[in-house]
């Protein structure tokens, strides 16, 4: 039997962290934490999502707001308003929600927003600063993913890490966090051959695939740390994972649940990068 890691409760530990740092920020600076959330469409995912930020951030005590904004919006609209947030001291974190509306280019929209900003990590400095090892924003969910391991008291140094999935926003950053980490780390995608196999020799599996139950019991290693990111719907419409959670329990060492697992740390992971950049601005400025 695995030990099973409460993301919700891990998530709430973390968000009242939080909280208590934004309060001694805002005495210290005169000012609170700033996040400012672009919404572009009417994606209804994207709206419940967006209005989750907005409560975590309000709990947290931070400034801010959500800019939400018609389908029907320019390219270079929406360029501009990522201007105005870059420009404005009282912001500290800019995130636009993805996926944007169609006929919107994504790319030099994330690209625009400045690096000291980049609450979701998602800027290629970002990016460059986490695989080299420098200070920066760290995605949320691959950050989150590790705070659950720490949580855990997983050992990481010196184990073997296979992690399926490589994405920009999931796969890949938690392989560079789990490689500073000091772990072996395999990237698996869709074209790795047996799978399964190379699953069997990680210590720690984390899936990120979108495929609902795809992993099974069958192929963990016993004793093994398992990170569910998936976020699936099964045959009967219910939320679940990427991990066959009744055949792999059993054979885990640890394993987080769908839901309940990975999904709250992400907004946690959000609330502590904003805080995170309003410190390193204040400290710049
Ligand atoms: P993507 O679709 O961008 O990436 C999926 C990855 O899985 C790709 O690298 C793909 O390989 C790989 N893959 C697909 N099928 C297989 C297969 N049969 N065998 C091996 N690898 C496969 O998804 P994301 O990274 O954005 O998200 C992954 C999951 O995590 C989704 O379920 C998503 O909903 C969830 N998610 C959850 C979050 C949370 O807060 N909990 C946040 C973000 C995502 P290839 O590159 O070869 O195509």
């Amino acid at each position: 039997m695995a030990q099973i890691i409460d993301g919700k409760a891990v998530a709430a530990k973390v968000r009242q962290e939080v909280a208590q740092r934004a309060a001694e920020f805002t005495q210290q600076y005169g000012r609170p934490p700033g996040l400012h959330v672009l919404l572009a469409g009417d994606d209804p995912a994207s709206a419940v999502y967006v209005r989750s930020k907005e409560k975590a951030a309000e709990q947290a005590g931070f400034a801010g707001n959500v800019q939400r904004l018609p389908a029907t919006i320019t390219q270079a609209e929406l360029e501009a308003r990522v201007a105005q947030l870059n420009a404005d001291p009282a912001v500290d974190g800019i995130l636009v929600q993805l996926p944007l509306p169609a006929g919107i280019d994504e790319k030099p929209i994330l690209e625009l927003i400045d690096p000291a900003k980049d609450v979701d990590g998602f800027h290629a400095i970002s990016v460059g600063a986490l695989w080299t090892g420098q200070p920066g924003l760290v995605p949320c969910t691959p950050k989150g993913c590790m705070r659950l391991l720490q949580e855990a008291g997983v050992q990481i140094a010196g184990k073997r890490a296979v992690v399926i999935g490589r994405s920009n926003i999931v796969g890949k950053p938690i392989a560079a966090l789990l490689l500073a980490a000091h772990a072996t780390v395999t990237i698996a995608h869709s074209r790795t051959e047996d799978l399964p196999g190379l699953c069997r020799q990680a210590d720690i599996l984390i899936a990120a695939v979108g495929r609902a139950k795809m992993i099974k019991g069958d192929w963990i290693k016993p004793g093994a740390a398992v990170i569910d990111v998936g976020m699936n719907r099964d045959d009967n419409g219910k939320l679940c994972g990427d991990v066959d959670f009744a055949s792999a329990e059993p054979v885990a060492g640890v394993i987080t649940p769908v839901p309940g697992g990975v999904g709250p740390m992400t907004i946690a992971m959000l609330m502590d990068n904003t805080l995170q950049a309003a410190h390193r601005r204040q400290a710049a400025s």
